[in-house]
């Protein structure tokens, strides 16, 4: 008889590790169990007149290696396109660029003193070796003391404040110090991002193609409600009915598993993010990534999707305009309220006319990434419940920052544990 394994979440790593397991054996029934009505998790698209949009914007990295090895392993590998990222600033409702030596010269938020200290700074960030070290140390400290409290206040305080929001003292230096590095493949235009043609969804369809073909079984609209154990094998009850498992790899975000399941990890704090997609008549400005300094906007990140692309491949332009949120969950008039307030902050800004928005989408989701606090090193949840058939992947152990690529690798590795059936 085979061994049943369950999987909680159908993000990346969920999918990765069910296709891990049912490439490799054929000793296990596996299903995975998804609350929402598709598949893909934070990476999950919608169809937007015949092209996959990503709920939230996402581009990935020329060192994301276990990303391009399955979609190599997949298939779709060709489908990768290399783009330069150019990066923007508003500021004072002003754009400015923020790639070239000329940019960096003409910006205006810090001075030319300042702006020298900014590349030591940079160098000095990308030199250190074990940024770990740091996870006791605030962002703020740090780059008060490394970069200088001027850069802190002008450069560094609202682009921060923007992506944690009340969170923003609590974040940790090595949170920010390994976001740098990450950040730093850069050429005198920008830096070099991937994104594949048809969007993220192709690795996902391929996924599901490849669990399904190989015997798994995705259930969507299957939110887990608890998890227990009897007799050594553990119940799964969902919305719907109950399963039963020998082996089960939990995706979800922490707050989840403590609340349905008996087994205690650290709890975190997690941030909701609402995403605003809209489809325009033509270009807003002429960079992909806006850094936001206004603080006054409904809206905290700007991604013009369609300016990654020398030649845009779609019959429209495409803005996503995002708002990291904290607390309770958004009810849906929450969310209605916000993506007006948001379409309306983003013409006012902008200029732009009623009849230039094609179509507007808002995408919310209550846990969209931890808050990288102190400390967080030590909250991260073990790989494996102690003494138990339970293991932990993705979102919840990625650090110093979530990724793709990262989820990718724990669902493999979590995947060849059971397979060879440590406890
Ligand atoms: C705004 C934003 C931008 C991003 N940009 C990038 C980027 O440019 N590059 C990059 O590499 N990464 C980016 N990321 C991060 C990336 O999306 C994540 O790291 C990755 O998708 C996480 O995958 P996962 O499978 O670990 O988790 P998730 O995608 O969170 O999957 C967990 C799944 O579990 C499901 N679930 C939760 N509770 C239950 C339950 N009780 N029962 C059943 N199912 C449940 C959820 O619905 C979800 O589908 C971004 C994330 C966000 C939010």
């Amino acid at each position: 008889m085979k061994d049943k394994v369950a999987i909680i979440g159908s993000g990346i790593s969920g999918l990765s590790a069910a296709y891990e397991i049912l490439k490799k054996s054929d000793k296990y029934k596996l299903t995975i169990f998804e609350r929402n009505p598709y598949v893909g998790g934070l990476l999950g698209s919608i169809n937007i007149d015949g092209h996959y949009i990503e709920v939230y914007y996402h581009h990935t990295f020329p060192d994301d290696d276990q990303l391009y090895i399955l979609m190599d392993e997949l298939g779709i590998r060709d489908k990768i396109r290399w783009e330069t990222g150019s990066v923007g600033f508003l500021y004072n409702k002003k754009v400015y660029g923020f790639n070239t030596a000329g940019d960096m010269l003409g910006f205006p938020v810090i001075n030319f003193f300042e702006k020298i200290r900014v590349g030591i700074s940079v160098l000095a960030a990308k030199k250190v070796k074990s940024w770990e070290e740091y996870d006791d140390i605030s962002a703020k400290e740090y780059i008060e003391k490394v970069w200088g409290k001027s850069i802190y206040k002008k450069l560094w305080a609202p682009l921060l404040k923007a992506k944690f929001g009340p969170n923003v003292e609590r974040v940790s230096a090595s949170w920010f110090i390994r976001r740098i590095q990450l950040r730093s493949h850069r050429d005198t235009k920008g830096e070099k991002l991937a994104y594949p043609e048809g969007g993220w969804q192709i690795l996902i369809d391929r996924l599901i193609e490849e669990v399904k073909k190989l015997g798994g079984k995705i259930k969507i609209q299957e939110k887990v409600k608890k998890i227990e154990k009897k007799e050594n094998i553990y119940q799964i009850k969902t919305e719907k009915r109950e399963y039963e498992a020998k082996y089960i790899i939990s995706t979800i975000p922490q707050p989840i598993f403590n609340q349905i399941s008996p087994y205690k990890i650290p709890d975190v704090s997690y941030q909701g993010c609402l995403s605003v997609i809209l489809t325009l008549t033509k270009r807003v400005q002429k960079y992909y990534w806006l850094n936001i300094s206004d603080e006054d906007l409904a809206f905290s990140v700007m991604v013009e999707h369609t300016n990654f692309f020398k030649e845009n491949p779609y019959p429209f332009h495409i803005v996503y305009l995002a708002l990291y949120t904290e607390g309770e969950e958004l009810t849906k008039e929450d969310i209605e309220k916000k993506r007006e307030e948001i379409i309306a902050s983003f013409k006012n800004t902008f200029n732009i006319r009623d009849e230039e928005i094609i179509k507007s989408f808002a995408y919310y989701s209550r846990y969209a990434g931890p808050v990288y606090e102190t400390g967080y090193k030590r909250k991260i949840p073990p790989k494996k419940i102690v003494g138990e058939y339970i293991w932990i992947a993705g979102l919840p152990r990625s650090y110093p920052e979530r990724s793709i690529n990262d989820s990718i690798s724990q669902g493999i590795e979590v995947a060849q544990e059971i397979m060879e059936d440590i406890i």
